[in-house]
């Protein structure tokens, strides 16, 4: 089933007061990298889609401890982000949620489950995916983020109608969804990335799905010059959009419910965690200056508890080396992101979010 007035509730990113409301209370994010190969092929795709040391028993155990640690902690396992691929076409799905661990995922029944799919797998690939679900896992609250491409969304009528009859398989589905749209940002799309077409896209998924639309961040994903390149162009597409269409978008990144101080993301990939680098939550990179370091020959609970307070240090004394971070009033949010941790492990030293030199305004709920 999907649930009712998704636009509503999704387009809220939450009050300012919620951290304070929420304080007594510590979550944890799990981004896990263990879908191996895609049948899709998504214009500006930076997954990497192939995980060389695959090793599943381990790689589930490893989570599936860390999150009876958790559960079994006063800390909450508020999510688990099942990547990098297609969860309805990736080679190993069936692998993965038929593994006795991934049920342990799930154990605390209000964890939420984060996918990532195209929907365009065939209707019987997303029935049988789900049917396992539902018979395993029943009572799954679903996050699913549906990757999108602005030409085809906009331009092509047949998309529309695949999109609306997989739509229908997520409703007859028992389990409970959150569907979102998502696009990548990236220079090779025909129609711009302006703030009319922005506009025009989100309308378009509003009217049809009753939902938003999302700006992942994906590029992060991949490494160096190219990276660099790709993402001078992200960052222009949402200063511009924030500048000139703040009345149509949720800019996130400038709300400070966001701050993190109360949670840690993680990722997990080829039997490594690593610190998420960003504001928004399902964000990936495995460079070596977010690997957490274990301190036995498994990780443990602290071992994560302990990387976030490490990196909040390194990062107030590298706001004091850039252009616009110390002083900014959002420093105590980019840190407890990691945001600063990515700067300077790429050498950046302007506003990474156009925020702090008063460029952009978004519009904060
Ligand atoms: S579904 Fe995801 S991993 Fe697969 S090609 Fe598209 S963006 Fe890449
Ligand atoms: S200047 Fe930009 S990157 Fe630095 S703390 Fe402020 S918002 Fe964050």
């Amino acid at each position: 089933m999907i649930r009712k007035n998704l636009f509503e509730r999704m387009n809220i990113a939450g009050h300012v007061n919620v951290e304070l409301q929420r304080s007594s209370n510590f979550y944890v994010f799990m981004n896990v990298d263990l879908l191996n190969g895609c049948g899709q092929t998504c214009a500006g795709c930076f997954v990497n889609k192939g995980i060389n040391s695959y090793d599943l028993n381990r790689d589930l155990e490893t989570i599936a401890r860390l999150a009876d640690e958790v559960n079994a902690s006063n800390l909450h396992l508020e999510e688990i982000a099942l990547g990098p691929t297609d969860f309805f076409s990736a080679k190993n799905t069936l692998e993965v949620i038929t593994h006795p661990a991934f049920k342990r995922l799930f154990k605390n029944e209000d964890t939420k489950f984060v996918m990532t799919s195209t929907l365009k797998a065939s209707g019987e690939e997303i029935r049988q995916k789900l049917k396992v679900l539902e018979e395993s896992v029943g009572h799954l609250d679903i996050d699913l983020l549906i990757a999108t491409d602005i030409d085809e969304f906009l331009t092509n009528k047949q998309y529309l109608q695949e999109m609306k009859s997989k739509w229908q398989i997520l409703k007859e589905s028992s389990l409970e969804f959150d569907p979102a749209f998502q696009i990548n940002i990236h220079p090779a799309n025909l129609i711009k990335y302006n703030p009319d077409n922005l506009t025009r896209l989100a309308q378009e998924i509003k009217a049809e799905f009753d939902t938003i639309l999302e700006f992942n961040p994906s590029i992060l994903r991949i490494k160096h010059q190219k990276q660099k390149d790709n993402l001078k162009f992200w960052m222009r597409t949402i200063r511009e959009n924030s500048l000139k269409n703040a009345n149509n978008f949720t800019y996130t990144m400038v709300n400070k419910s966001h701050s993190g101080m109360n949670n840690l993301v993680v990722n997990f990939r080829e039997g490594n965690f690593y610190l998420c680098p960003f504001i928004y939550e399902n964000v990936f990179s495995y460079e070596d200056s977010f690997l957490i370091q274990k301190q036995q020959s498994e990780y443990t609970l602290s071992d994560l508890l302990e990387s976030k307070e490490n990196s909040f240090v390194k990062q107030m004394n590298y706001s004091s080396k850039t252009n616009h971070c110390e002083g900014c009033e959002y420093l105590v949010s980019c840190t407890y992101k990691n945001v600063l941790t990515y700067m300077e492990a790429n050498e950046i030293k302007d506003c990474f979010l156009g925020l702090g030199n008063g460029e952009a305004h978004g519009r904060a709920v």
